[in-house]
């Protein structure tokens, strides 16, 4: 039997930052995937480094995060596909120029810079855009990378400092300190982080993650055509619990030059399979913002189901009643971005420091309560 101080389950790019944190503070750590490195979500989604703002919390851990993957990708940008193209939040209509312009006062107020445009400069920075749209804003400072390249470096990088790894095996239970491996090991460690995405509910199915279908599809190269990540004002996180499909445009330019095309919100649809009817949708709402996608050829099409929660905060924190088992999940759409914050915060919380940014809108106690004699 082995024995570890800290046992990841979850080699997504959020395990995988949270296992090299704890590492480098000097904890032994095993990080186990019942795949490989970045194979569950994080090899599907846009990989949008983004300052979203939808509440303060939401915008604290991306600030955490995002100083983060500067220092990151200050190293490891090549391996990162690190693109600087920013972000072109697009405004079709003047309610959505006054949105674009609180979040130019929020991003200001973080040091995140943001300028509002009008429509013309809007079609000066981004001539592909469609014409006579009212404006929008440019974040300088948002990125794109290619995350399953960052979850295999960072899972290598755990095993250059001393941690370890075991890969194709799936955890079948875990106890307070001890679990069982579909290989018929049995681990055991003084703490344990459920960093498993959507598999965290068949590991402790009171921890209510549950799956949103994303369509992705990927243009043929058409290189230096589009300089910025475009994306919809109207894009955001659709209602816990609707059945409604939400579309809105969000388009990346890759450094091959292809075009990466999201972004759609499906709640109750568990089959990962393309919906030609959802794919058509996404793409009439992309087209209708760059209209020369049009003419483009689509080569790939593809779905991610991403690790949501009812009130679209990601759990990061200690189990209420299970002690020594720690959460990191639930990062819907934002899991990229939030991961080192999402690792620096449970490395707060693990080793008693000072958090770094307020945790109780993440606390796992939200959902679960500890038992009345627990809590005396
Ligand atoms: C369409 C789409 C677009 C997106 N775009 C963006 C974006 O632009 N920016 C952004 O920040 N985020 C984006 N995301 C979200 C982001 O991809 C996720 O939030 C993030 O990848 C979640 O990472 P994770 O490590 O929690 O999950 P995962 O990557 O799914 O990792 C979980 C790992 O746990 C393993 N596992 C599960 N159960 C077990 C078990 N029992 N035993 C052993 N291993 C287990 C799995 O094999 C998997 O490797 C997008 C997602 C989608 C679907």
């Amino acid at each position: 039997m082995n024995s570890f101080d800290v046992i990841v389950i979850g080699a997504g790019i959020i395990g995988a930052a949270c296992a090299v944190e704890l590492q480098a503070l000097g904890r032994k750590v095993l990080l186990v995937d019942a795949l490989h490195p970045g194979a569950g979500v994080t090899a599907a989604g846009m990989g949008h480094l983004v300052a979203l703002d939808e509440t303060d919390d939401e915008l604290d851990l991306c600030m955490l995060s995002l100083a983060r993957w500067d220092a990151y990708l200050s190293r490891k940008g090549g391996l990162a596909e690190h693109a600087q193209c920013g972000t072109l939040w697009v405004a079709e209509d003047e309610a959505q120029m006054a949105q674009a312009a609180r979040r130019v006062h929020r991003l200001a107020q973080r040091g995140w810079s943001a300028s509002l445009l009008s429509g013309a400069e809007l079609a000066r920075i981004e001539p592909s855009l469609r014409k006579g749209l009212a404006g929008g804003l440019r974040v300088e400072r948002d990125s794109a990378v290619y995350p399953p390249a960052v979850a295999r470096e960072l899972a290598a990088r755990l095993v250059a400092q001393g941690g370890a790894t075991r890969f194709g095996t799936q955890v079948l239970r875990i106890g307070a300190h001890d679990m069982q491996l579909a290989s018929g090991e049995r681990l055991t460690a003084a703490d344990i982080v459920v960093a498993a995405g959507t598999g965290v509910t068949s590991l402790l199915p009171d921890i209510p993650v549950f799956p949103r279908k994303g369509h992705l599809a990927i243009t043929d190269r058409y290189p230096g055509r589009l300089a910025h990540q475009v994306v919809s004002m109207g894009y955001g996180q659709t209602e816990a619990g609707s059945d409604a499909l939400a579309v809105a445009a969000n388009v990346q330019p890759r450094a091959t030059g292809q075009w990466l095309i999201g972004s759609c919100r499906q709640d109750g649809v568990a089959h990962a399979e393309v919906d030609p009817r959802v794919l058509a949708q996404l793409l009439r709402s992309a087209i209708a913002l760059l209209p020369c996608l049009a003419g483009m050829t689509i080569i790939r099409s593809w779905t991610g189901m991403r690790p949501a929660t009812r009130d679209g905060r990601p759990i990061i924190g200690r189990h209420p009643v299970l002690g020594h088992v720690w959460l990191a999940a639930g990062h819907e759409g934002l899991g990229v971005t939030t991961a080192f914050g999402t690792a620096q915060l449970l490395a707060d919380l693990m080793l008693g420091r000072p958090a770094s940014i307020d945790p109780t809108p993440y606390s796992p106690s939200r959902f679960i309560h500890a038992p009345a004699h627990a809590q005396a």
